[in-house]
C-alpha cells in the first residue's frame, strides 16, 4: 500500500518511518522496515498501526545496546532502508505476512505493493525446488526469486556492487505477471535500494547525497520537491549520489522529472 525507500548519509530508520507516517492516510494493516547498517540487514515488521512497529523497535534498541539496533532511533545508525505499510490482499494481517520478505539467508529484503497474479505457480516452482515459504503472501516469491537471480549473477561472475542488485531485479521482473511496485536491498550491497513497477505507481525523489523511492511523493516532501516519476516497466537504481532507470532489459530508459509545487 504505501512504499518508501532511502540512500543516502543520514540514518534511514527515522526517514523510513517518517515517510510511512505521511502515507498513512492511504490506510493499511500492518507496516515493517529493512535497515542496511554495517553489512547487516535489521528487519521488524508487525501488525496494525506504525505505533506498534516503533514500539517493537525502540524495545530492541534498549535490549540490545551493543549492536547495530542500539542507536537513539532504535534500529542502528544504517543509511540505507526500505519501509512499507500493508494493505492486505493475499494472506492475513498478521505479523508473519508483513512486509519486508525475506530470502531465508536473511541478507535480501523485498517489499510489494499490488498483487502478482502468477504467484500460486511461482511458488509451486520454488517449493518443488525445496524453497520454504514463511507466508501466506503472493510477495514472498519474489523475495526468493531475487535472492536466486543474485546467486546466480553472482556464480556466473557478475561483481557485487548496486548494478548487480538492478540485474537481479530485472530477473525477477521478467517473471512476474500482475501489478506491482517493488523495493529490494541486500545486505552485501549496502548503499543501494533497487525499485521496480509495472500497473503500479513508483517516484524517485532527487536530494542532495541522498534519493528516495516512494509509491507517493508525499512520503518525501518533506526533503525535496525534485521527483522523477517512472515510467511503465520500469527499473531504478539508487544511491546516494545516483539514479539509473532501465526497462526490464536492462537498456537504459527514462522517467518524467516534475517539480512538486503543491504544500505539504
Ligand atoms: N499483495 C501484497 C500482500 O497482500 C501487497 C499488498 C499491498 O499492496 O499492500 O501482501
Amino acid at each position: 500500500c504505501g512504499i518508501v525507500g532511502y540512500a543516502g548519509a543520514r540514518p534511514a530508520l527515522g526517514i523510513v518511518l517518517d515517510g510511512l507516517r505521511r502515507l498513512e492516510y492511504r490506510g493499511y494493516d500492518s507496516a515493517g522496515v529493512a535497515i542496511v547498517c554495517d553489512d547487516v540487514l535489521l528487519t521488524e515488521k508487525k501488525a496494525g498501526k506504525l505505533a506498534n512497529l516503533e514500539k517493537v523497535l525502540s524495545e530492541r534498541a534498549a535490549e540490545d545496546p551493543t549492536s547495530c539496533a542500539a542507536s537513539p532511533i532504535g534500529i542502528g545508525d544504517g543509511t540505507t532502508g526500505i519501509g512499507h505499510t500493508r494493505w492486505a490482499t493475499h494472506g492475513g494481517p498478521t505479523d508473519r505476512n508483513a512486509h519486508p520478505h525475506l530470502a531465508p539467508d536473511g541478507r535480501v529484503a523485498v517489499i510489494h505493493n499490488g498483487i502478482i497474479e502468477n504467484f500460486a505457480r511461482l511458488r509451486a516452482e520454488l517449493e518443488a525446488d525445496g524453497v520454504q515459504f514463511t507466508s501466506d503472501t503472493d510477495t514472498e516469491c519474489a523475495a526468493h526469486l531475487l535472492s536466486a537471480a543474485l546467486a546466480d549473477l553472482r556464480a556466473a561472475g557478475h561483481p557485487d556492487g548496486p548494478q548487480l542488485l538492478a540485474a537481479g531485479m530485472r530477473v525477477v521482473c521478467q517473471r512476474l505477471e500482475g501489478a506491482f511496485t517493488l523495493l529490494a536491498v541486500d545486505a552485501a550491497v549496502p548503499g543501494a535500494v533497487v525499485g521496480a513497477r509495472r500497473n503500479s505507481p513508483l517516484v524517485v525523489g532527487r536530494g542532495d547525497g541522498e534519493n528516495y523511492l516512494a509509491s507517493d511523493v508525499a512520503a518525501f516532501i518533506e526533503h525535496t520537491r525534485e521527483a522523477v516519476e517512472l515510467g511503465q516497466d520500469q527499473i531504478v537504481l539508487i544511491t546516494g549520489d545516483t539514479i539509473e532507470i532501465t526497462d526490464f532489459a536492462g537498456q537504459p530508459a527514462s522517467g518524467k522529472d516534475f517539480h512538486i509545487d503543491w504544500d505539504s
